[in-house]
């Protein structure tokens, strides 16, 4: 031994400060146990203080001190004590969780050791124990932390060649807790292709020239499912070389898509502006001629009319049909072009507005056999004349695809979602084929032939491009020869201004 060792011992025997200075200064706590009658146990003033009590109170009477201790780890600890008393060569270390007076927890890091008491036998426990309070707190803070940020550690060591990944990690490849990747398989979890040559090179060049990564791939989960990584790693040098690369994990698949939505939906806006100016210049300029056109046929038919064969009579007929047809269509186009330049947004009652619209169809609705209920409509906030047009256009659908010979029935009803609102209106008319569900709302798409049914094929379109502007969306659904329903949703949240000019 020491000699200087040897003398601690020696003097350590005879003074009682030294042992009192180490565990005040050196340890949180020293715990001395009478395995064989429990309570009659010594604890320091360090812990005592730690667990926020006088030691003066607690060291003056008889404390259970196993109630200070989480159960579970109580029962760890004398399970502990248990393995000792068999095999003396066991470490004791663990850590104990313990109340705090004012209830919070605190860690501490024990490791024991097993002494025979004054006759010999083998009773009593010493324990010494260090505050690991912060640092698990800590550690329980960063777990939060990288729930809420998906953020995972790994790393590689390329001394051992072994890989490490914590929980995160595995939960974003999604693979099973228990699942340790060789480092030759870690990197097919990247998507083959861009991302997986990518970071060969990536993780090549941290090999051999140090340099750290922080890039954005994609990777293929251990359930075959794509998803976007941060991958950031730094490599450790040593003596000239790289003996570790370790780094993070950040799941940013979600913003990943919400991106591409982005610039999809960007991309949507401006063709849909696009199609809106080309309708407009087009509906606008082509109404010209048009009227050229049927100003002559007029003149035609007021000054030669007379002199013209029969059958060439038949002919201008014909050609003044189609002039009007086409003079319908155009209006038909400018009013769609416009439509987002009407716009006044207000409080609205869609009960009132409904009735309004219902009014304002009598002409339509008096001659035929119908009913149209509706209930608990809400109030919201949007473009009254537009919602009028879309409720206009729904109903006279209705009443122009109603079955023959069947009384007409018209239901509106209103059901209430997490962030607004899904309006329906429902028939028993003819009905729509599955196929044809979504192309209807296509601008000038008619499902049949022209003669059998008046209308241009813009009426939903219209519909569709209203309810965009209430940040909702329509669709139809529909039993062939039953009837059909349109369906379409109005957020809570009030409607942004559309651009000035758009
Ligand atoms: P249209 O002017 O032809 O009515 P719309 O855009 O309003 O144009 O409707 C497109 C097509 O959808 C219609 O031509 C019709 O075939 C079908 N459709 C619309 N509403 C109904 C309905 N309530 N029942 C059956 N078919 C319908």
């Amino acid at each position: 031994m020491h000699p200087l060792k040897a003398e601690l011992y020696d003097l350590s025997r005879k003074n009682t400060k030294i042992l009192d200075f180490l565990q005040d200064s050196s340890l949180d706590g020293l715990f001395y146990w009478n395995l064989e009658n429990p309570g009659e146990d010594w604890v320091s003033n360090r812990f005592w203080q730690l667990l926020g009590y006088d030691p003066q109170v607690m060291n003056a009477e008889v404390v259970d001190w196993s109630a200070h201790i989480f159960p579970e780890d109580f029962e760890r600890i004398n399970k502990n004590v248990a393995k000792q008393k068999n095999d003396p060569t066991v470490p004791f270390d663990q850590v104990t969780r313990y109340y705090h007076r004012d209830g919070r927890t605190i860690w501490a890091k024990s490791k024991g050791i097993l002494l025979p008491d004054r006759s010999g036998n083998y009773t009593r426990l010493l324990i010494a124990s260090v505050d690991v309070t912060n640092e698990k707190t800590n550690a329980l803070l960063l777990n939060k932390v990288q729930d809420i940020t998906q953020i995972g550690t790994w790393e590689v060591d390329l001394v051992n060649d072994s890989i490490y990944w914590d929980s995160h990690t595995r939960a974003i490849h999604e693979t099973s807790m228990d699942y340790s990747p060789k480092v030759a398989e870690a990197i097919n979890f990247y998507k083959e292709g861009t991302s997986r040559e990518t970071i060969r090179y990536l993780f090549n060049r941290a090999v051999t020239k140090g340099e750290s990564f922080d890039t954005e791939l994609q990777l293929k989960t251990a359930k075959g499912n794509f998803v976007w990584v941060r991958s950031v790693g730094q490599p450790e040098m040593s003596g000239g070389r790289c003996i570790r690369v370790y780094g993070v994990f950040q799941d940013i698949n979600e913003r990943k898509l919400n991106e591409s939505k982005l610039i999809n939906y960007s991309i949507l806006q401006s063709k849909a502006k696009d199609m809106e100016q080309f309708a407009y210049i087009a509906s606008h300029d082509l109404r010209e001629p048009l009227l050229t056109i049927k100003g002559f046929l007029d003149v035609i038919n007021e000054e030669y009319a007379e002199d013209l064969p029969v059958e060439m009579k038949e002919y201008l007929e014909i050609i003044r049909g189609g002039a009007e047809r086409m003079d319908v269509l155009i209006k038909g186009l400018l009013d769609y072009s416009r439509l987002s330049k009407l716009k006044k947004l207000q409080f609205i009652d869609l009960d009132h507005l409904l009735a309004e619209v219902i009014t304002d169809l009598h002409a339509i609705l008096a001659p035929i056999d119908v009913s149209i209920n509706y209930d608990n409509l809400p109030q919201i906030y949007g473009y009254p004349l537009e919602l009028k047009i879309v409720f206009q256009n729904l109903i006279s659908n209705s009443v122009k695809y109603r079955r023959p010979a069947v009384p007409l029935h018209i239901y509106v009803n209103c059901e209430t979602l997490n962030d607004g609102w899904q309006i329906s209106v429902k028939d028993n008319g003819i009905g729509i084929a599955e196929k044809d569900l979504e192309t209807i709302f296509n601008l000038f798409r008619q499902l049949h032939n022209r003669g059998a049914y008046s209308g241009t094929g813009i009426g939903l379109a219209n519909c569709q491009k209203i309810i965009e502007l209430h940040n909702g969306r329509i669709w139809a659904t529909s039993q062939l020869g039953e009837g059909s329903a349109f369906h379409f949703t109005i957020k809570t949240a009030v409607p942004a201004k559309p651009e000035a000019g758009s």
